[in-house]
Order: C-alpha cells, then sequence, then structure tokens
C-alpha cells in the first residue's frame, strides 16, 4: 500500500447486514413508521445492526482490524436469530429504532470479542455499554408509533467490517471485510444462495 493511501483515514464500524428477505421485512416497516412520522427514513440498502462502532482509523490500521477479525471468527462464535417485533423511540436523538425481543448470548460474545480484541490492540472505543438496535428513521417526529411490528426472524450468519462515507446524500456504506458465523455449513450456503 503507497504511503499516502495507508495514512488516509477510513471511518468503520462492525455490522451484521439483514439478508435479502429480512431486509425488505424492515423496509416495509420503515414505510409504515414514515407514514406516521416527519423524518429521515433508513435506505434499504443502509439498514443494518452495528455491533462495535470503530470510527476514524488510518487505512494502514485496516488490516489490524481484520487480524482481529479473523481470530474471533477461528474461536467460532455460533450463528444466531434476531426476533424483531417492538419498535422504539430514543427521544434524546431523534431517531425510531427497532429493538431485538430477546439478546442473544453469541451476540453478546461476538460484541464483547470484538471489544476487547480492539482495545487489545490499541484501538479506544466507546465506553456506553452496548445496546442493540436498528435504525430505521432519524431526526424523527412521531405522531403515534405501533409499539409493535410484524414479528420478524432475522437469521445472523455472518458480519461485516464496512466503510462509512458521508455524502450529501446521506452515509453511503462499503463492507470491506466479511467474517462466518459458525453453524450449519449446508443451511448457511443454501441461504447465501437464495440472496
Ligand atoms: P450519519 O452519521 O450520516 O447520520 P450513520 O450514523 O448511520 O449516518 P456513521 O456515523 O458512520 O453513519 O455510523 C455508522 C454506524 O455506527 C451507525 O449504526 C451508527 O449508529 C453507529 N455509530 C456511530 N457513531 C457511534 C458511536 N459513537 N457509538 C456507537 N455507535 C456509533
Ligand atoms: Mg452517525
Amino acid at each position: 500500500m503507497a504511503e499516502e493511501t495507508r495514512q488516509k483515514a477510513v471511518r468503520l464500524f462492525f455490522a451484521i447486514w439483514p439478508d435479502k428477505e429480512t431486509c425488505m421485512q424492515l423496509d416495509r416497516l420503515t414505510g409504515r413508521l414514515a407514514s406516521v412520522c416527519e423524518g429521515r427514513k433508513t435506505k434499504a440498502e443502509n439498514i443494518h445492526l452495528t455491533l462495535v462502532f470503530v470510527g476514524e482509523v488510518n487505512a494502514s490500521q485496516v488490516e489490524a482490524l481484520c487480524r482481529a477479525a479473523d481470530e474471533i471468527e477461528g474461536h467460532g462464535v455460533r450463528a444466531f436469530d434476531l426476533v424483531i417485533e417492538r419498535i422504539c423511540v430514543w427521544k434524546r436523538k431523534n431517531i425510531v429504532y427497532a429493538e431485538i425481543n430477546e439478546v442473544p448470548r453469541p451476540l453478546m460474545d461476538l460484541v464483547e470479542a470484538l471489544q476487547s480484541s480492539l482495545s487489545l490492540v490499541g484501538f479506544s472505543l466507546e465506553e456506553r455499554s452496548y445496546k442493540p438496535h436498528i435504525t430505521l428513521m432519524r431526526n424523527a417526529s412521531c405522531k403515534t408509533l405501533p409499539e409493535r411490528a410484524e414479528p420478524m426472524v432475522w437469521r445472523a450468519r455472518e458480519w461485516v467490517l464496512v466503510k462509512s462515507d458521508q455524502t450529501s446524500d446521506g452515509p453511503v456504506y462499503t463492507p470491506i471485510g466479511r467474517w462466518f458465523l459458525k453453524g450449519d455449513q449446508r443451511m448457511i450456503n443454501s441461504l447465501n444462495h437464495q440472496r
């Protein structure tokens, strides 16, 4: 990598992206919310669950992040399902988000493994405790809000490292690394084929 490229800052986060079906369900839900809320909808292709926000780093640090992720993948965190049915508002930030019913242990294992290995290799992360949420609207002002959405099951089978670019048209996310959760490989392959 040329020195100039290595020094360039990139904004990164680890996340889980929904499969096509879950993405469509969440997008339909966002559309329904937009009929009772003013604000900015999350574009379908941008819907995600953040695991760990890394923030601005030099491009040269991406390799260290990927090595940490490889090691965690090697430990074999199990695949898990996320059940979503509650819609909530974060008033202080004017965010409408979908909440996960019962936070699966493997999700917390993955987040904790990422937090501790990134801290070990020198990244300083948020002190706030992890609160999984899927942001559906920003700058939101809602008259009423359906408390429950139609229950949906999001089958998490992989996680990604994503570059975030702020543009005048909102954020643009580009995956730059992908790792798998441990599960039935045949099932994972068939899920990937359906995408
Ligand atoms: P924008 O900032 O343009 O409105 P965004 O917040 O989606 O868009 P980023 O700020 O790059 O884009 O954030 C990427 C992801 O990381 C989002 O899910 C965001 O909620 C989360 N995130 C951002 N900053 C933090 C932070 N300080 N702590 C925890 N999560 C964060
Ligand atoms: Mg942001």
